[in-house]
């Protein structure tokens, strides 16, 4: 399975995020029409539960589309970053929340990498993760580039963006079974999993 994300460490030849220091950080405007970190507050909410300690949100150019950097602004104070590729009006919502579960999932497994219970883990959170992919392949083809390490993103990708994105509409169903007969009771689209939490847990204060 392709890799669409980075976790760190990377290559040495990547530049390194410095440690604990917040105000090294670029401040970036948000174009997006939501904010990064509220999203990630609230996807931590709904299906992180679990994880403790803080996570901060910000945008910088290192390669992957996002990464997750354990313990960068201080013990149990995560990073994560997300390339200002997807800092754009049109990037859909659901694709930054699907990298947003994707790196909090690596929180999940702090031995690093990508094992078959990291997959497990983001299947159950995130069973979108196919659709996402394939609006990533099909919108960021020529601006990332696979590698050894995972999908990167060039430091050329501004040139190589699409003008407008694909809007994501995961699988528009013109020719298959009507939903009455694919899905007989109804909805089922919208059901949730029973393993998922049933709302937000409390927003802890950072
Ligand atoms: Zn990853």
């Amino acid at each position: 399975m392709s890799r669409l994300f980075g976790y760190y460490p990377y290559p040495m030849s990547d530049p390194d995020l410095p440690w604990r220091q917040p105000l090294l950080f670029q401040p970036v405007e948000t174009v997006a029409p939501f904010s990064f970190s509220r999203l990630v507050d609230e996807t931590r909410a709904i299906w992180f539960p679990e994880i403790e300690g803080t996570v901060e949100v910000r945008f910088g150019s290192f390669g992957p589309l996002a990464s997750t950097w354990f313990h960068r602004m201080g013990w149990d104070n995560h990073i994560i970053m997300f390339h200002p590729i997807l800092n754009r009006p049109d990037i859909p919502i659901e694709v930054v929340r699907f990298i947003a579960k994707h790196e909090l999932t690596h929180l999940l497994h702090p031995e690093g990498g990508h094992p078959p219970c990291f997959w497990e883990d983001e299947l159950r959170v995130g069973p979108e993760r196919f659709a996402v992919w394939a609006w990533l392949h099909a919108n960021f083809r020529n601006p990332v580039k696979g590698t050894r390490w995972g999908i990167r993103v060039l430091r050329t990708w501004r040139g190589r963006t699409p003008a407008r994105l694909a809007p994501y509409m995961p699988h528009l169903p013109f020719d298959d079974p009507p939903w009455r007969v694919l899905c007989p009771e109804g909805g089922a689209q919208l059901r949730f999993l029973p393993a998922w939490s049933a709302g937000p847990a409390p927003l802890s204060p950072g």
